[in-house]
C-alpha cells in the first residue's frame, strides 16, 4: 500500500463523533491540541462510563450481595448486570466463568497462586516468551521459586514475532503451563495463541492468555481461543482503573482452590474450616470494586455500540498509515512486524542514539503524549539490545491527523538533536 492509495479518512468510524464522547480529549497541552498516544498504558474514558459511575454513587450505591434493602438490591443488580455486559462483549456465555479482578496482573497472579500451587511440582516446566510483560513473567518466577519448577522461553525473530520453530522442542511432557501475551504491549505483535494452545494441550499443559492488549483491540471471542484462562484489564478498554476480569474454563476453575479468603466467597464457615461459594464468587473475596465493575459494564456497552469489527478495521487502517508515514522519518528504527495486519495498536521506535525519554519530552512539548521506557518488558529490551523505546499507541479515537502531528514533531526532534 502506498500513501497515494491509502485513504487518510478511516472508512470504519465517525471519528468526530467518537472524539466528542471523550471529554478529556478536548483540551490543549503545552499550547497545542492534545494528541493522546499512550493507549497501551491506559485509555481515556467516554462520558458514558464517567456518567455510569456518577449515577451509581448518586442514586444506587450500597454494598452488594448482602443487604435486603432497596439500595443494596439496586447495587447488586447493577454489579451483576455489568458482569453480563463484559462477558457478552468477550463472547463468554457462562457468567460463572467470569471472575472480576482488578486487572490483568491480579488475574495472572490468581492463576499462579491457586492453580500453580495445586499443580506445579519440582522439575515441571512453565513456558513463557521473551516478549512478555513483567506481569506475565514475575508471577511465574515466584511460582517457580516456590515449587522448584523451571521456566523456559520462546524467542522472537528479527521482526519481533514469536519464533515458533522452537515450539515443538520446548513443549514436552514436563511442560505443565504455557502463558503468552495475545498482543505484545511493546511491539504490537499479535501472537497465534490458538495454535500455541492446541500444541500446549497436546502435551497436557494448561494455556493462559494475557489478554491485556487484545481485549481492547480485537473482537475476541474468548472461549473459542482454545485456551484455559484469559486475563484482561478494564482501564485499557475505556473502563475505570482497578477493574478487569479473568475467564477460566469452568472445570478448571471448579478444581482450583480459592485465592483470597473472606466475605462473599464462602458457603458455610466454621471456626476451623469453610466451604466455598459457587463460581465465580469463590474467587471474589471481600467487598468488590462495585463502581469499577459498573464502569467497565458501561465501557463494554460503549465498545459494543461502536462495533468491535469497526474498531479493528479503523485501527488496521491507522496502523498501515502510521507505519508508512513513520518510515519517512530518517534515522528512526521501528520495532515489530512490518505487516500492519500482524500487529495491533502499538508503534515502538528509537531515533538514532537519542534516549527515548528525550524524544517523549520533545513530543510532550508539542502536546503529544507517548510512552518512553522499557514498557514493563526489560527482558525484551535486552533482547532488542536497546535500553528503552518510545511508543505511540492508538485507540478508537486516534486518527491519521494524530499520526501527522506525531511525524511533524519527530522531524522537529531530529532537528533538536542535530540529525
Ligand atoms: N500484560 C500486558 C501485555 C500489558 O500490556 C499490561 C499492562 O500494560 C499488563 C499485562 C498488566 O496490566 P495491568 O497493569 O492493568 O494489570
Amino acid at each position: 500500500m502506498t500513501l497515494s492509495t491509502l485513504e487518510t479518512a478511516s472508512p470504519a468510524l465517525d471519528l468526530e463523533r467518537i472524539r466528542a464522547d471523550f471529554p478529556i480529549l478536548d483540551q490543549e497541552v503545552n499550547g497545542h491540541p492534545l494528541v493522546y498516544l499512550d493507549n497501551a498504558a491506559s485509555t481515556q474514558k467516554p462520558a458514558a462510563v464517567i456518567d455510569a459511575i456518577g449515577h451509581l454513587y448518586r442514586h444506587d450505591y450500597a454494598n452488594v450481595h448482602r443487604g435486603v434493602h432497596e439500595l443494596s438490591h439496586r447495587a447488586t443488580e447493577a454489579y451483576e448486570q455489568a458482569r453480563g455486559k463484559v462477558a457478552r462483549l468477550l463472547g463468554i456465555g457462562d457468567e460463572g466463568e467470569f471472575v472480576w479482578t482488578k486487572g490483568t496482573t491480579e488475574g495472572l497472579n490468581l492463576i499462579a497462586y491457586t492453580w500453580g500451587q495445586a499443580n506445579i511440582r519440582a522439575g515441571d516446566e512453565i513456558l513463557l516468551s521473551v516478549m512478555d510483560h513483567h506481569s506475565n513473567l514475575v508471577p511465574w518466577q515466584l511460582l517457580a521459586q516456590r515449587t522448584g519448577a523451571k521456566l523456559r522461553f520462546l524467542d522472537i525473530d528479527g521482526e519481533g514475532r514469536l519464533d515458533l520453530s522452537a515450539l515443538d522442542d520446548l513443549l514436552t511432557e514436563r511442560t505443565k503451563l504455557v502463558s503468552i501475551a495475545h498482543i505484545s504491549n511493546a511491539l504490537g505483535t499479535i501472537n497465534p495463541v490458538t495454535e500455541i494452545a492446541a500444541k500446549a494441550h497436546a502435551v497436557g499443559a494448561v494455556m493462559v492468555v494475557d489478554g491485556a492488549q487484545s481485549a481492547p483491540h480485537l473482537p475476541v471471542d474468548v472461549p473459542s481461543l482454545g485456551a484455559d484462562f484469559y486475563a484482561f484489564s478494564g482501564h485499557k478498554m475505556c473502563g475505570p482503573t482497578g477493574s478487569g476480569g479473568l475467564w477460566g474454563r469452568r472445570e478448571v476453575l471448579e478444581a482450583m482452590p480459592p485465592f483470597h479468603g473472606g466475605g462473599d466467597m464462602i458457603d458455610f464457615v466454621e471456626l476451623e474450616s469453610s466451604t466455598y461459594a459457587p463460581l465465580p464468587l469463590k474467587f471474589e473475596a471481600g467487598t468488590p470494586n462495585i463502581a469499577g465493575a459498573v464502569g467497565l459494564g458501561a465501557a463494554a456497552d460503549y465498545l459494543a455500540s461502536v462495533g468491535r469489527e469497526a474498531i479493528l478495521a479503523h485501527e488496521r487502517h491507522l496502523m498501515a498509515y502510521a507505519l508508512e508515514r513513520i518510515a519517512e522519518v530518517p534515522d528512526l528504527t521501528v520495532y515489530g512486524p512490518r505487516d500492519p495486519a500482524a500487529r495491533s495498536g502499538v508503534v515502538s521506535f528509537t531515533l538514532g542514539d537519542v534516549h527515548p525519554h528525550d524524544i517523549a519530552t520533545i513530543l510532550d512539548g508539542e502536546g503529544i503524549a507517548v510512552r518512553a521506557g522499557h514498557h514493563c518488558c526489560q527482558p525484551l529490551m535486552r533482547r532488542l539490545c536497546v535500553p528503552a523505546t518510545a511508543r505511540a499507541s492508538f485507540y478508537l479515537y486516534s486518527g491519521t491527523d494524530d499520526v501527522d502531528r506525531l511525524i511533524d514533531a519527530l522531524h522537529k526532534a531530529r532537528a533538536v538533536f542535530g540529525y
